[in-house]
């Protein structure tokens, strides 16, 4: 006799936080050196400008903004500025906090340029997150990328940011020189550890003028293929999904200025889609898994934020689903976000 079971699970994806989120580019400022991988003004689409007039373009965009809104200081390293101009620039933000438009503030830094002193002063200018640009924990990778740090600098700067009651953010780079699937992983295992309340994560591109493009047209760096990429944020991306991190940036934007700078690498327009439709798979499996048997999958309904995620970028996931037993004609979205799949096993 055939039995109807019911699999009902939740999508582990983190709800999205509405507030909009304002970009200040401050490109290469504060750096201590130009890492290997870096070209920072064309990927932000923001050419280097002198500190001065980096403020002035902040107060107008501030005076410009209606609404709600978030802050956030990237494209250089926050914490090397001289501290008085790190309070210039938080002070120009003061009376927006002050008329309850900002409603949050993040700088992205560096883990090896912050100390107490330092995290007191953001502490009392209103920084809420501190996003670190850590790109691997793991020593070889660090070293090879000349990044200038060790994985225990590392894990001390983000248990500080978290100690000093910050919200942390961990950026990522997998694919970096020395880097591989078995260290992203760690790296992945690693960071979750840390419980960041965001997470972004950039593979690895090589970038004109950069001294990665020295060591790729060397034969010294060769960059992950495109497939793999997928493979491993996908893999990467459903696990912190599960531990309730949510992942706000996969991949660099497609700045009109970046993409003639692209040497080689996994840079694609659709990474962020490829990378989800590939978690989504990989939940999928994981669920079916369960099963232990065989089954005929009756009806799936799946949660509407997944209708542009789901079959992936050009249909590519299609195929796979279809291995499961999860073709179009069965598949319901619906307002929820459970995953129910009835099954005939
Ligand atoms: S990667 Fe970050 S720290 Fe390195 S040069 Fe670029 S902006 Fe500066």
């Amino acid at each position: 006799m055939t039995k109807i079971h019911t699999l009902d699970f939740p999508f582990p994806e983190p709800p999205v936080q509405p507030i909009r989120l304002i970009p200040c580019f401050l490109s290469f400022a504060g750096c201590p050196t130009r890492c290997i991988y870096c070209n920072q003004h064309f990927q932000t689409g923001s050419a280097p400008n002198k500190l001065e007039h980096s403020l002035q373009n902040l107060q107008s965009l501030l005076s410009d903004t209606q609404g709600n809104f978030s802050l956030g200081f990237f494209g250089g390293t926050f914490t090397g500025l001289p501290l008085s101009w790190q309070k210039r620039f938080l002070n120009a933000t003061a009376p927006y906090r002050k008329n309850g438009q900002l409603q949050h503030v993040r700088i992205s830094t560096r883990p090896d340029t912050l100390d107490d002193n330092i995290l007191e002063l953001l502490q009392s200018l209103g920084v809420d997150m501190i996003e670190l640009g850590i790109q691997s924990f793991d020593s070889q990778t660090l070293l090879h990328s000349k990044r200038g740090y060790t994985p225990q600098r590392a894990l001390d700067a983000c248990a500080r940011v978290k100690d000093k009651g910050f919200s942390l953010g961990i950026q990522l780079l997998p694919g970096l020189p020395g880097h591989s699937p078995i260290k992203w992983r760690q790296d992945v295992r690693t960071a979750i550890s840390l419980a960041p309340e965001i997470v972004r994560l950039y593979p690895c591109i090589v970038m004109a003028n950069t001294e990665l493009e020295h060591m790729f047209h060397c034969q010294e760096y060769r960059p992950w293929t495109l497939e793999n990429t997928v493979a491993e944020m996908g893999w990467g991306l459903l696990k912190f999904w599960e531990a309730g991190i949510r992942v706000i940036r996969l991949g660099l934007a497609a700045e009109k200025t970046m993409l003639p700078q692209i040497i080689a690498g996994p840079w694609h327009p659709a990474l962020g889609n490829m990378a989800r439709s590939h978690a989504v798979l990989l939940l999928l499996k994981k669920h079916l898994s369960t099963i232990g048997r065989s089954y005929r999958i009756i009806q799936a309904r799946i949660p509407q934020r997944l209708s542009g995620d789901i079959w992936g970028h050009k249909k590519s996931n299609i195929f796979n689903l279809s291995q499961l037993g999860i073709t179009p004609p069965i598949v319901k979205f619906w307002s929820k976000s459970h995953i129910i799949m009835e099954l005939e096993a």
